[in-house]
């Protein structure tokens, strides 16, 4: 049997608490279904400060790069707010983004029937929403230099950001997003700003040729960001994947990700390039939530995210497809009988704790994996 090795780094807030709930699946699966899920544990953020004075160590670093896959809880709070900025929790993060070359960011946004009525768009505008965005997640405006402030010396400065991208970096993310289209609906639409920036130009003349070259069975069109934000809104059901860079990615994944309701709702996976050797990639799954340092401790916390975010790590890191599947049903069935965690539960519906809500999900999945 293969083992499967996945390091757990729970971080802080309500990371270890979410987390914890996932680790009930792990055991469960390796129990019932031999998985041969190996688990290692790492500190991450403000926890790993705490311990070694850094948001990650260098021996967890290494755990990480030697994982198939990484599951990331949340970082930060306020007790963390005064540490030096390079040692701040979400470093930690970044220093995983960066060392493990995690370029793919993909966020699904998927509206549960069940939670319809709780957008703050139309129901049958979000009814059945079934979309995912793939952002470039180390390049662009956040990483290119000159990224500076000048004083310019006659009581005026300068902010300087520059956005680059060059062409192999367009490549390799419009790849990720045709391959991703193929094991769904088929379609992308890339987005970015071509009519006004030259990396648009180059982004639009890229994911074209990488279209022509090796995806043609792919339908592509493209869409200005701005004007996609706008659809996004309108009619997000005519979507099924989109690519974009990662400011405009940013953003438009915030905008799907509020079609769905709350934040404890919304998981993400990020992707390097495929070993050459395996095929395989680097990956790290974590909700798009932050520690919530308002409700941590509390067991109010909505593990659902969490949760969706291993279903994304049994598809993509192990292609374990029907109990990814079938994690995702049990999620969708427990919303269908109305169990709510405080952040989706209308008023009059007396919410379950994280606890309840893990074991309830739990429940429903041993069911449907028979
Ligand atoms: P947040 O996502 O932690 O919380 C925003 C709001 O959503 C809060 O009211 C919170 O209670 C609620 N919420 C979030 N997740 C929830 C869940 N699973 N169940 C129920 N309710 C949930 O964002 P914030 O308050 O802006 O940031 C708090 C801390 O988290 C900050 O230190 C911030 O830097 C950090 N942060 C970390 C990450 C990360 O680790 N990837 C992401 C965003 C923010």
């Amino acid at each position: 049997m293969a083992t499967r090795k996945l390091l757990l780094l729970h971080g802080d807030g309500i990371g270890p608490e979410t987390m914890a709930e996932v680790e009930k699946f792990i055991a469960y699966m390796n129990e019932a279904h031999a998985t041969g899920f190996e688990t290692e544990e790492g500190l991450v953020g403000g926890a790993a400060y705490d311990a070694h004075g850094k948001s990650i160590s260098e021996a967890d670093m290494a755990k990480a790069m030697a994982a198939d896959a990484v599951l990331f809880g949340a970082v930060g709070g306020p007790k963390w707010d005064g540490v030096p900025y390079e040692v701040r929790p979400e470093a930690g993060l970044l220093r995983l983004r960066k060392d493990m070359e995690l370029f793919a960011n993909l966020r699904p946004a998927i509206c549960y029937p069940a939670l319809a009525s709780a957008s703050s768009l139309r129901q049958d505008v979000v009814e059945g929403l079934d979309i995912l965005i793939v952002r470039e997640l180390t390049g662009g405006v956040y990483f290119g230099e000159p990224k500076e402030i000048i004083d310019l010396g006659n009581g005026q400065k300068r902010a300087i950001d520059t956005q680059v991208y060059d062409s192999y970096e367009i490549e390799r993310i419009a790849g990720v997003a045709f391959e991703l289209a193929r094991t769904r609906s088929n379609r992308v639409t890339s987005m970015e700003k071509r009519n006004v920036m030259k990396s648009g130009v180059l982004w639009n003349e890229v994911v074209t040729q990488t279209h022509q070259d090796r995806y043609q069975d792919v339908e592509l069109d493209h869409m200005l960001a701005d004007a996609g934000g706008m659809q996004l809104v309108r009619w997000p059901k005519q979507f099924d994947v989109i690519v974009t860079d990662n400011l405009f990615g940013d953003m438009l994944s915030d905008v799907a990700a509020m079609l769905t309701g709350s934040l404890g709702m919304l998981p993400s996976a990020s992707f390097g390039a495929p070993d050459e050797k395996t095929g395989s990639r680097k990956a790290l799954y974590e909700p798009v939530h932050g520690s919530a340092p308002d409700i941590a401790g509390q067991g109010k916390a909505n593990p659902i995210a969490m949760l969706a975010s291993f279903a994304m790590c049994l598809r993509y890191s192990f292609q374990m497809v029907e109990a990814a599947d079938h994690l995702e049903k049990a999620i969708a069935n427990v919303l269908d009988r109305g169990v709510r965690t405080a952040d989706i539960a209308p008023d009059g519906v007396a919410p379950v704790s994280t606890v309840e809500m893990g074991d309830t999900v739990l429940a429903e999945f041993r069911a449907l994996m028979g």
